[in-house]
């Protein structure tokens, strides 16, 4: 039945009214399975701080190596992670993934800080939010978590106090995807929130839109305003980079300086770092 159900319509990709609630189900049972047969893979990528020209974090972006239907990328499967009620143990696995993984690069001599999304439903949710503290308290791993601000927006009183409670053990919040969502000033300005990463909607297209560069400009200075450091999103380019340094961007993050990459290409790429320190190609645009 299940081999007929997958004939049928296709699974993953969902249409403009979305998987129905079957579908759903299905697709979280098939998660579960997913996650205890270790079918789940972490991408990292890294971040630069553009000043110290050094990559001190990296975030973790979850993959699914399907044994049928190959790499399937979160944009697929999140939402019914969601929906399905699977996203708790979903990003449980995540933050113990990231965890032994931090080991190793420690281990390597590289020490960075790991930042993991975390669905906004989950800020709600007690049980989640023990159970990562515990996991993240245990370990005294240095962590960071993503949220948007929409997410916040929808229970904002349990949201900030967990928000907090992730804190005060040493975990750097990060808003993700400023911009691109419900934006509230009065809710930015009570997060506990030391990171503000711009949309990738408003870098991908900085050079070349007229706008773009005003609204990026002053989520900076609002950012620094609140005394948050400012992470730019889908820097594709030289240009968007040297541009982004001038508006006095912190941190760049996108395909320029690398991809999401397997751990072990992670290891490489800092390696290489370490000797080049940033690529020439990237160095030499930090200064133009
Ligand atoms: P996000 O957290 O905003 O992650 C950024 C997305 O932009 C990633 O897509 C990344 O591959 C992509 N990206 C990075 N640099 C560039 C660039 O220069 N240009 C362009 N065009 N895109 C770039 P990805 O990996 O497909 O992830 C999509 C979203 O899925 C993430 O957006 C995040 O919201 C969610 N996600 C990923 N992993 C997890 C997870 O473990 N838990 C939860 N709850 N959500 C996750
Ligand atoms: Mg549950
Ligand atoms: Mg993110
Ligand atoms: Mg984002």
């Amino acid at each position: 039945a299940l081999s007929e159900a997958r004939a049928a319509h296709s699974p993953v990709r969902h249409d403009l009214s979305g998987p129905g609630a079957r579908e759903i189900r299905r697709l979280a049972d098939e998660l579960r399975t997913a996650i205890d047969e270790d079918q789940l893979l972490l991408a990292y990528q890294p971040k630069i701080h553009v000043r110290r020209q050094e990559i001190n974090s990296a975030e973790a972006l979850v993959r699914w190596a399907h044994p049928e239907r190959g790499l399937i990328l979160p944009g697929d499967f999140i939402g019914a992670a969601e929906d399905g009620d699977v996203i708790d143990l979903l990003t449980l696995w995540t933050i113990r993934r990231a965890i032994i993984d931090q080991r190793s690069l420690q281990a390597a001599g590289h020490d960075l800080r790991i930042f993991i999304n975390i669905s906004g439903q989950l800020l709600a949710d007690q049980a989640f939010v023990d159970a990562a503290c515990h996991l993240v308290a245990e370990a005294d791993a240095k962590l960071g978590f993503e949220v948007t601000e929409t997410s916040v927006i929808r229970d904002p009183d349990s949201a900030i106090a967990n928000l907090q409670r992730f804190a005060d053990i040493g975990i750097i919040i990060a808003i993700d995807d400023y911009g691109a969502g419900l934006s509230s000033l009065a809710y930015l300005k009570q997060l506990p929130a030391r990171e503000l990463k711009i949309d990738k909607l408003f870098v991908t297209q900085l050079t070349s839109s007229n706008r773009d560069p005003l609204i990026v400009r002053s989520t900076i200075d609002l950012a620094h305003a609140l005394e948050m450091e400012v992470v730019a999103e889908g820097v594709e380019t030289h240009s968007a980079l040297a541009l982004l340094t001038v508006m006095g961007c912190d941190m760049v993050q996108g395909f320029l300086i690398s991809r999401p990459i397997a751990l072990e290409a992670l290891l490489t790429f800092l390696e290489e770092d370490r000797h080049h320190h940033v690529s020439q190609d990237t160095r030499a645009s930090f200064t133009n």
